[in-house]
């Protein structure tokens, strides 16, 4: 089982017992979840017959009894070889990272799921989150699969499917009329004051190691080679980064010859786009955006929690940032059903427009081994291509009429 040694400080290091604790006492910086690599004994045989599912590394996963895990077998989602894609772009090796299809239908699942077995461990009588959207279902999912209380903190404004699905796992919405930043204080403020684990708060520590599997996952389905480039939807910037550990930890235990050669992309959309910014501007801080504006509503976090830890990331892999506009981001998600059948929302639309802005540009070139990560699904925004989309025809149910419109190409 994962052998969690300590909570340590990103910034100064120093080291906590683990506990509910995500802030360092030194110097405020954030916590994370440190491992004794040297006692961990994995090959890669030892995943060969592992379950499909992301606990198939719970070596690497900061859950100390098997026991607690509370698992919708999320994770081991398709890599998708994009060959009509990868065609129209230009591309000779696209894969997409298919997470749309997860229990949820997001990669929410997998720091969700971390989370809320954690909370289970340390024997917490209730869960909650704050969301932009797709983690206030994953929550509600796994916490109704644990059997304790949810509570949502979520802007109001956000797509009625998310707060529906939310609503029918049975947790507590909380609406707030604001932005993302106002529902994620309240949150911090009421984690501070009851016992309860908001997931990606107070056991945030836990909870972004559950996106670490994105990359393990990638990895593996790839014959244990390292793609040469990733891109990836950012909003809080914890993905990316939990991303970027995850390859540096396959390293570290010897599972990949190397990960000098991988760059990774971070993509937001214009609407709201602070690390893209600090990025191109070649700014160390990053620039909170106050009224975030775009339909890519998942990833609209105007004041990044972990803004600059993905900028770093972005340096220290070579990688590049890109912000396509709304329009773009509809394109990219008709672009995406139509060529290869999968249907994003937003987000993934974001990642394979700033693909097309980067293979356009001459940035990528077309023999390079590219994944892109489809981290959401269509179904939960409609209202974001509905413009784009024919209005079906009503026909009367008869025969004759309707075979008048249909031509079938070389018939
Ligand atoms: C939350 C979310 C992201 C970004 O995650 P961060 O870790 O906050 O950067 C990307 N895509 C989708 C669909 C999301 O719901
Ligand atoms: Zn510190």
């Amino acid at each position: 089982m994962g052998s969690v040694d300590a909570l340590r400080c990103r910034e100064c290091k120093q080291e906590y017992e683990p506990s509910l604790k995500y802030i360092c006492d030194e110097c405020l910086g954030p916590l994370d979840v440190t491992y004794d690599y040297g006692s961990i004994k994995v090959s890669r045989d030892t995943f060969a017959n592992r379950e499909k599912s992301y606990w198939r590394y719970l070596e690497l996963l900061p859950i100390a009894d098997k026991a607690n895990i509370v698992s919708l077998e999320a994770g081991f989602t398709p890599l998708h070889k994009a060959d009509r894609l990868g065609e129209v772009l230009g591309l000779k090796h696209l894969y997409l990272k298919n997470d749309s299809v997860n229990p949820t239908f997001s990669f929410k699942d997998r720091p969700a799921g971390v989370a809320v077995s954690k909370a289970r461990e340390m024997g917490l009588k209730a869960v909650g989150c704050a969301s932009t959207g797709n983690l206030a279902s994953a929550t509600a999912a796994h916490a109704a699969k644990a059997d304790l209380p949810c509570y949502i903190f979520a802007p109001k404004d956000i797509e009625y499917a998310k707060i529906a699905q939310a609503l029918a796992y049975g947790a507590e919405f909380i609406a707030v009329d604001g932005t993302y930043d106002d529902a994620n204080r309240i949150a911090a403020q009421i984690s501070d004051a009851k016992p309860i684990g908001i997931v990606n708060v107070n056991l945030r520590p836990y909870y972004v190691e559950g996106s670490k599997t994105l990359a393990y996952e990638v990895v593996e389905q790839l014959n244990w080679k390292v793609p040469d480039h990733l891109i990836v939807p950012v909003a809080s910037g914890a993905m990316l980064n939990a991303i970027c550990r995850g390859l540096e930890e396959l390293a570290e235990l010897n599972l990949v010859d190397g990960i000098d050669n991988a760059r990774v992309t971070a993509a937001q959309a214009k609407g709201c786009s602070p690390i893209v910014e600090a990025f191109k501007k070649k700014r160390d801080e990053i620039v909170p955006v106050e009224y975030p504006n775009t339909i890519a509503k998942s990833l609209a976090i105007g004041d990044p929690g972990d803004g600059i830890y993905a900028l770093r990331r972005l340096r220290q892999f070579n990688g590049y940032a890109e912000d396509p506009d709304d329009d773009e981001i509809r394109d990219a998600i008709l672009l995406l059903a139509r060529y290869e059948g999968i249907f994003t929302e937003p987000a993934g639309g974001v990642a394979v427009a700033s693909l097309k802005r980067l293979v356009e540009d001459g940035r990528i070139d077309k023999d390079e081994h590219v994944v892109c990560y489809i981290t959401g699904n269509g179904l939960k925004s409609i209202d974001a291509i509905e413009g784009l989309l024919k209005k079906p025809r009503i026909v009367k149910p008869n025969y004759m009429d309707v075979a008048k419109m249909i031509s079938i190409a070389g018939m």
